[in-house]
């Protein structure tokens, strides 16, 4: 779909993160003196002169209202209705908890595939085109296969992904549906990971979260303006997102503060806050230990889509939480599955174990003290429960089966008045 309407992308160059080194716009992710990340630099300048609140709220009802700030040179990206997503006032939740101003933003309805992968997926498939892939791949905890399968399809590029063989039956099934070559790999993300850098070098395909890395990880800087536009162009006081190898928490940040260089928004400082689970820590564990490097872990959770034990961008996580007056914590399963359900069951959104585990260190960390009730807090919810119904499972109760005739239901009704929530949901009349 093309937009006429404003101006093209600022980028101008890959950046190594560690030594500055500039590299051309390519299809490279490392560089090439100290190993380190590369990343999309922007002519802010060139930002400052051409974007105005009014021109991003004339363009397209998706992520690629942001453009300018987008590594995507030609008119031909591609435009699933990704982004957008509803920035909701969680007045219910906010009151069990203890806060004022609570805000989910739900990337559990994100388009196409109901995570907030698809933002990144839209962006590095939208700069394989232009780089002229005409295989794409990439090395998923679960929700990014199924976006990169589905983006592939509507834009007609071959795909073959790589999962860890032990995923939750609708992560698979919402991959295969789209006709991928699927490998599922005896192993976890960290081995499937170093697979595909394998394959990366050796088979000339566009991976999304390899070789493409930069482009893609830009996708999730929408995740932060989309919240600042939504805030009525104002950022909030506090931040808590999920962490898996720390990219989309990163990035958040990236997007506030570009906002913030443009002028589209008044400088704040906002407080950056992480979530992990119990069963796969590390960046939480060396936020504990007060440590600047990271120590890999070997996954166990049942938060498999941010189960990643070596994290490319903890140290960035850390960096940015420690500077920003954050926290990052953990949860245990049980937590998790109880972060799913009081989501549920005060807002009406069902997330996947991400989004528990977000939820729960929200809990957790308003109990300790660590997020003040006064705080304009935005929790960011990333995928959807529907998608992870095993974590769930037993622990919701069952319906309460009866006959087609009044009486069965007049027993059936007395009995759930009388017995506790937890209770009639098990009993089957
Ligand atoms: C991938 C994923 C994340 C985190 O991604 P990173 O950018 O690797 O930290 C969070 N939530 C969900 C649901 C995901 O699929
Ligand atoms: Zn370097």
């Amino acid at each position: 779909m093309t937009q006429a309407t404003h101006s093209t992308t600022a980028a101008t160059a890959l950046t190594c993160k560690e030594c500055g080194a500039e590299y051309e716009l390519k299809a490279t992710h490392v560089c090439e003196y100290c190993f380190g990340p590369l990343e999309v630099s922007y002519d802010y300048s060139q930002l400052q002169r051409t974007v105005t609140r009014q021109t991003i709220e004339a363009g397209p009802n998706s992520i690629w209202r942001y453009r300018p700030f987008l590594p995507v040179q030609t008119d031909n990206y591609i435009d699933v209705g990704t982004g957008m997503t509803p920035l909701l006032q969680a007045n219910r939740l906010a009151r069990r908890l203890g806060l004022k101003r609570l805000f989910i933003k739900n990337d559990a309805v994100n388009m196409p595939t109901l995570s907030f992968k698809d933002r990144v997926v839209s962006v590095a498939l939208s700069r394989a085109r232009e780089l002229g892939f005409s295989t794409v791949s990439c090395a998923s905890t679960g929700n990014l296969a199924n976006s990169t399968a589905a983006i592939a399809a509507h834009a007609g590029l071959d795909c073959c992904v790589f999962i860890p063989a032990d995923l939750e039956a609708g992560k698979v099934l919402g991959t295969l549906i789209y006709s991928p070559t699927v490998m599922a790999v005896q192993g976890n993300y960290d081995q499937v990971n170093r697979l595909c850098c394998e394959v990366a070098n050796t088979h000339g395909w566009g991976f999304v979260n390899i070789n493409l890395r930069p482009y893609y990880s830009e996708g999730s800087k929408t995740l932060g303006y989309e919240v600042a536009e939504q805030l009525g162009w104002q950022l909030p006081d506090h931040i808590v997102a999920p962490l898996a190898s720390g990219s989309l928490f990163s990035k958040i940040y990236k997007g506030f503060q570009e906002f913030i260089k443009v002028g589209l928004v008044d400088e704040k400082a906002v407080r950056f806050s992480g979530a992990q689970a119990d069963g796969c820590s590390p960046i939480a564990q060396a936020f504990a230990e007060g440590r600047d490097f990271i120590n890999p872990v070997k996954p166990n959770t049942i938060a498999k889509s941010i189960a990643i034990g070596n994290p490319a961008d903890g140290v960035y996580a850390l960096e940015i939480a420690r500077k920003t007056n954050g926290n990052i914590a953990s949860v245990s399963d049980a937590e998790i599955i109880d972060g799913i359900k009081l989501l549920a069951e005060t807002e009406g959104i069902f997330t996947e174990t991400a989004g528990g585990t977000t939820i729960a260190v929200l809990k957790k960390l308003v109990e300790a003290g660590k997020i003040d009730p006064d705080e304009t807090t935005v929790a960011y919810i990333t995928g959807n429960g529907l998608k992870t119904q095993e974590a769930v499972q037993g622990y919701i109760g069952e319906p309460l089966t009866i006959e087609p005739k009044l009486d069965s239901f007049e027993r059936a009704w007395e009995r759930a008045q009388t017995l506790d929530r937890l209770e009639w949901q098990q009993v089957l009349v």
